[in-house]
């Protein structure tokens, strides 16, 4: 059977790991383009899709909860925490520094929102971010040796530039947990940023992890260079709760 050109450019495409295109709409009007202009044309689509598949890739690794912005936030409402803070740190150069960030304070006043909304500029700028909440941290810290996805993620963390831990304090740890948090903050110290929020201030943090030793340990890695976020105030889940009636 005669194949058609398309045919054959689909299985070269596919061979040479390129994206389909749709050649009738990208040459659309474009019949002076010299062979090298053509060729030109060609491989920027390309290069564009290229791009948006890898974005589009690290967006899914992140695994955030929810898109959250800084427009979407109402700063009226939450007073402990400047709009003007929040768009420094926006600008996400602390990144680059390895520097962290540290969200605390009671439920509902909008750590994780604000989390999030860096994550998303920091995705946005381009940088490989991950999202976990503790919970989550030491369920693939503690299955890292027997499971494949464990591991895998495990490596994408300690190569993301951002990484964030949510809900840090919930639960009281184990020791054996409490230490792998350790050797976890320590791997990520100097090289990766991490934004951590808390329920608990960092007095309260030796409660949860149950020593005072290991807590001054990773305290002592977690805000070398941190940005210290304290949050006050009332639930905003509270305050703007919506009945059925
Ligand atoms: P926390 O992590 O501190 O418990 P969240 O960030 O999860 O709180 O906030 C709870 C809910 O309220 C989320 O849906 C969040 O988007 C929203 N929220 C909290 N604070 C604000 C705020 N100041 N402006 C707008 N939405 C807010
Ligand atoms: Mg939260």
């Amino acid at each position: 059977m005669m194949m058609r050109p398309i045919d054959r450019v689909t299985g070269l495409l596919s061979d040479l790991r390129m994206t389909p295109v749709d050649f009738e709409a990208l040459f659309a009007g474009k019949n002076s383009l010299t062979p090298v202009e053509s060729v030109e044309l060609f491989l920027l689509e390309q290069q564009r899709l290229r791009v948006q598949k890898q974005n589009l890739l690290r967006r899914r690794r992140a695994s955030l909860p929810a898109e959250k912005t800084m427009d979407s936030f109402d700063f009226g409402f939450q007073r402990s925490v400047s709009k003007e803070q929040m768009l420094r740190l926006s600008d996400m150069t602390w990144v680059e520094q390895a520097y962290n960030v540290c969200l605390l304070g009671p439920p509902g006043v909008g750590k994780t929102h604000l989390a999030l909304s860096l994550a998303v500029k920091g995705l946005n700028l381009g940088y490989a971010v991950a999202f976990e909440t503790l919970d989550t941290l030491m369920k693939i810290l503690k299955t890292s040796e027997i499971s494949r996805a464990s591991k895998r993620r495990l490596r994408y963390l300690s190569k993301a530039a951002l990484v964030i831990v949510d809900e840090v304090g919930f639960m009281p740890l184990s020791p054996a947990e409490a230490n792998l948090f350790f050797s976890f903050v320590s791997s990520m110290a100097e090289r990766t940023s991490m934004i951590i929020t808390s329920n608990k201030g960092f007095d309260e943090w030796a409660e949860f992890l149950g020593d005072a030793t290991i807590t001054t340990a990773i305290l002592d890695r977690l805000i070398h260079h941190c940005e210290i976020i304290n949050m006050t105030g009332d639930s905003y889940r509270l305050k703007h709760r919506k009945s059925i009636t």
